[in-house]
């Protein structure tokens, strides 16, 4: 067993850029100190770019994680009675639908089976009368992406306003929310923006935001975009301001992660993620692994969902983590033991080895439980396909 700290290779939290490290470590900044509210401002205005958005669209910065991020988008856009279409694909559009039946809109769910996603047109079907759209872009518990340009121009056509959620996705996943027209991209810190978790973040459109002032109700102060909107201008006026304490340590490390990002270039990290996946894959068909998205276009590129194969069970992950590699466990109810997940996004989909230790170590695992191939051959194969694009491999 590794005395080294293992690789946490879940799919979120994820491994860290060095520099975001040291940018989220020193000692703790005031809200009002000028390094935080330059590196607020700057976020601010690097979200539009990473989420492809165009400048009349809002950018939010918010102390808490995906979860709140979701509430937010619920608790702005949902008047009594609205009727909300959910595209479930997994445990987080579930709770994507529970948490729009608690802020009270009439909501339909369109289900796919484990694996798949709903098609376009049963989507289209149900859309009459419909106010809002909620589709997860990437559900990590099944490793499904939805086609989020398809939907967001069905919404868009429709007169629909649509919300995804990109937690495992965003900064990964090609999302051009100008483009297409969506109205809110919402993440967390700890997945391919590539910090610990700590922060929810969103970029939302003008026309959600007038949704938000046309609500009949305000919603909870913590969650209202309108308490939160004076805050975000005046960072990005580079001018301080107060609402609620946010994490300042996250914001110096946001302000990096987000320029590490750019610096990269957008296109050139979302190309990356697909190669890395392309990799990745490839490595778990060499060793006879199936994967739980039904067909390799819905797989993410964030993750892979891979089915355990005959004569192995859930045991395997604490054996992975033996050999220094951290992995994760199946997280949707009807097939919890029968998969495990493995994250391959941010920082860690740019460094080979981090990959290949990865690769090496569910491999190593596999062949104990008598499992038959090549490990080295495995190794090769994926090396190849990472050298094609990975950056910063030493
Ligand atoms: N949506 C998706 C797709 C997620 O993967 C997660 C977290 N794994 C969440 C929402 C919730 O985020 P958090 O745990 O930060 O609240």
């Amino acid at each position: 067993m590794s005395t080294a700290r293992p690789l946490l290779m879940i799919p979120g939290p994820i491994e860290v850029s060095p520099e975001v490290r040291d940018a989220c470590g020193g000692a703790p900044p005031g809200h009002l100190a000028p390094g935080v509210i330059e590196a607020f401002g700057g976020s601010l205005e690097r979200m539009r770019q990473v989420w492809l958005a165009d400048a009349s669209s809002q950018p939010f910065i918010v102390g808490g994680g995906g979860t709140v991020a979701m509430e937010m988008a619920a608790a702005n856009l949902v008047a009594p009675g609205d009727r909300a279409l959910v595209v479930v694909t997994g445990y987080f559009s579930d709770r994507m639908a529970e948490m729009l039946r608690r802020a009270g809109a009439n909501v339909t769910r369109v289900d796919a089976a484990v694996g798949a996603t709903p098609c376009l047109d049963e989507v289209r079907a149900a859309i009459c009368g419909v106010k809002l759209l909620f589709a997860t872009h990437v559900d990590t518990s099944t490793g499904v992406r939805v086609d989020a340009e398809a939907l967001a121009r069905l919404a868009s056509e429709n007169g629909v306003l649509s919300v995804f959620d990109g937690v495992c996705a965003t900064a990964a996943e090609r999302f051009d929310m100008k483009g297409w027209s969506a109205d809110v991209y919402l993440t967390a810190s700890q997945k391919a923006i590539g910090l610990p978790a700590g922060l929810a973040l969103m970029v939302v459109s003008a026309r959600a935001m007038e949704k938000r002032r046309s609500l009949p109700h305000a919603p909870p102060m913590y969650l209202d975009w309108l308490e939160w909107l004076p805050v975000m201008q005046a960072y990005e006026a580079r001018r301080p301001a107060y609402f609620s304490t946010p994490p300042t340590n996250l914001i110096l490390g946001l302000d990096i992660g987000l320029r590490q990002i750019l610096a990269h270039g957008i296109e050139a990290r979302f190309e990356l993620h697909r190669r890395c996946a392309a990799a990745m894959r490839g490595a778990w068909r060499a060793m006879g692994l199936s994967l739980v998205p039904v067909s390799e276009a819905l797989a993410a590129h964030t993750l892979s969902a891979i089915r355990f194969p005959d004569g192995v069970d859930a045991s395997l992950v604490a054996e992975i983590g033996k050999r220094g590699v951290v992995v994760a466990g199946g997280l949707h109810p009807a097939i919890r033991s029968e998969y495990f997940r493995v994250g391959h996004m941010g920082y860690a989909a740019t460094r080979t080895e981090m990959l290949r230790t990865t690769i090496g170590a569910i491999g190593g695992a596999l062949l104990d439980r008598g499992r038959k191939f090549d490990l080295a051959l495995v190794l090769d194969a994926a090396q190849e396909t990472l050298e094609r694009s990975v950056v910063g491999s030493d």
